[in-house]
C-alpha cells in the first residue's frame, strides 16, 4: 500500500546549525502535545543523523478518529540532520515556475520543457545529497543558470540541512491537522505545524511531500 508523507524543512539553516535548531523544534513539537519523548537515532548511508520521535498518546488516539478505520495511521515524526533532499517529490510535481523570467512549466501544456527541468532536478537532487554543492539548472525560457533550490515549484524538491518528515498523517493541510471540537472536548484543536517549527527555530519553514 502506498505510504504518504508530508516534509516541512527548513531551507535557511545552515549545517552547523541544524542540530540546535533541531532540539528546539523537537521541543516544540512536544509542548504542543503532538510528541513523547523517545527517539530512536540512527545514522543513515550517507551520514545523516535520523531521529525517529513517538506521537504522544492522545495526540495518537485523536488522530485515529480523524482517519478512516482501514487508514495506517503513522505514529511517528522523523527528523534528518544532514544534506535533505526529497527526491519523492518529482512524483509529485506538476509545475515548476522559473523564479527569474516567471515562466511556468507545466507538466500537462509544456512537457518537453517540464521533462528537462525534472531530469536537471534528479540529478541536482543526488548531487546535493552526496556532495552538498547546489547545482544550477538552465530554464529553458531565459536560459538562465537558476539554482536547484530556487525553483518554485507546486511541490517543491525540499532543499535543507534539516527536515522533519511526517509520515501517514492524517489530513495536512499546509501543515495544520484540525481536531475539532467534539472529538477534542475543549473547543477546536489546531496542531499548526508550521507556525510551530517557525516559531522555535526563528526560521521560514517549506512544506513538500510524496508517495512512496
Ligand atoms: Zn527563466
Amino acid at each position: 500500500m502506498a505510504r504518504t508523507f508530508h516534509v516541512l524543512y527548513l531551507p535557511n539553516v545552515s549545517l552547523a546549525d541544524a542540530p540546535c535548531a533541531e532540539a528546539s523544534v523537537f521541543s516544540a513539537l512536544r509542548s504542543i502535545g503532538l510528541l513523547s519523548s523517545r527517539a530512536d537515532e540512527r545514522r543513515d548511508e550517507v551520514g545523516r543523523n535520523v531521529r525517529r520521535y513517538a506521537i504522544a498518546e492522545t495526540a495518537g488516539k485523536l488522530f485515529r478518529k480523524l482517519v478512516p478505520d482501514d487508514f495506517a495511521l503513522g505514529d511517528y515524526v522523523e527528523s534528518t540532520v544532514g544534506r535533505y533532499a526529497n527526491g519523492w517529490s518529482l512524483n509529485q510535481v506538476e509545475r515548476y515556475d522559473c523564479p527569474l523570467c516567471k515562466a511556468p512549466f507545466q507538466h500537462c501544456s509544456d512537457a518537453e520543457a517540464f521533462a528537462q527541468i525534472l531530469k536537471d532536478m534528479q540529478r541536482a537532487i543526488v548531487e546535493f545529497t552526496d556532495t552538498g554543492r547546489p547545482t544550477r539548472i538552465h530554464c529553458p525560457a531565459c536560459s538562465a543558470p537558476v539554482e536547484c533550490a530556487d525553483w518554485k515549484a507546486d511541490v517543491p524538491a525540499a532543499f535543507a540541512h534539516l527536515a522533519f518528515e511526517f509520515s501517514q498523517f492524517p489530513p495536512f493541510n499546509s501543515g495544520v491537522i484540525s481536531i475539532p471540537a467534539e472529538l477534542f472536548g475543549y473547543g477546536e484543536w489546531l496542531v499548526d505545524l508550521p507556525s510551530a517549527i517557525q516559531s522555535a527555530a526563528a526560521q521560514p519553514v517549506g512544506w513538500s511531500m510524496g508517495r512512496i
